[in-house]
C-alpha cells in the first residue's frame, strides 16, 4: 500500500509540474513528506506543518481570542488515511492534491488562496478537489461497498490493496486463517 501511495504521489507531482506548479525542490515550499496513517476513519488526509517562517506571522482575532497563524511553513508531513487507498485512483489523487495545496504559502486553511489553486487544478487537470469529502459518493464511484462502522467492533484491512470491511465479531486467529479475496494480501485487524 505504501509503495502504491508513493507511486500515485509521484504522478501527482508530475501532473502539477506540467501545469507550471513546481512543488519539489522549491525553496518557497520547503520539504514535503507523504505517508499512510490508519488513525482516522473520518478524514481522508492531513497535512502537518512545522518550522514556520516567523516573518509571515499574523494574528487573527476571534472575539477576545487572539490566534497566531503563519502563512508559510518549511516542513510539511502529509498523511493519507489507509482506508482511502481502496478507492478509485482519481479519489486518492484528489486527496493528495488537496493536501499538497496546503503546502503552498497562504494555503494552510480552506480560504481564498486554497480555492484558487483547487480551481486551477480542476480547470487544467480535471480533478475535483473538495474541502469536505463525501464518503458514500466516493465509495460508490469506486465500486466499493460502503459499510457504516456502526455497531461493528472490528475494522479489517488488507495490507496490500487497502480493502476495508467491518465485523461485529471475528474468530481468534482471523489474521492467520484468512487472506484478501481480491489480492491474497494479509489482513490487519483494528478494534474500533
Ligand atoms: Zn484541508
Ligand atoms: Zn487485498
Amino acid at each position: 500500500m505504501e509503495e502504491q501511495l508513493q507511486k500515485i504521489y509521484e504522478e501527482c507531482l508530475q501532473e502539477l509540474q506540467k501545469i507550471g506548479m513546481n512543488l519539489q525542490n522549491n525553496p518557497q515550499i520547503g520539504t514535503i513528506e507523504i505517508g499512510l496513517s490508519s488513525r482516522s476513519q473520518k478524514r481522508y488526509g492531513v497535512c502537518k506543518q512545522t518550522d514556520p517562517d516567523r516573518n509571515t506571522r499574523y494574528i487573527e482575532r476571534r472575539g477576545r481570542k487572539k490566534i497566531i497563524h503563519y502563512a508559510k511553513y518549511q516542513n510539511h508531513k502529509i498523511e493519507i488515511s489507509t482506508w482511502v487507498m481502496q478507492l478509485d485512483t482519481s479519489i486518492i489523487k484528489n486527496t493528495i492534491f488537496h493536501e499538497l495545496i496546503h503546502c503552498i504559502p497562504n494555503c494552510n486553511n480552506h480560504g481564498k488562496e486554497f480555492k484558487k489553486y483547487a480551481e486551477y487544478i480542476h480547470q487544467q487537470l480535471g480533478y475535483t478537489i473538495n474541502t469536505t469529502g463525501n464518503k458514500k459518493e466516493d465509495f460508490a464511484r469506486s465500486n466499493v461497498a460502503y459499510q457504516e462502522e456502526k455497531n461493528n467492533k472490528y475494522q479489517i484491512q488488507c495490507q496490500t490493496c487497502g480493502q476495508v470491511f467491518f465485523r461485529k465479531r471475528i474468530c481468534k486467529n482471523f489474521v492467520q486463517k484468512y487472506r484478501c479475496a481480491k489480492c491474497n494480501g494479509k489482513f490487519q485487524v483494528m478494534k474500533i
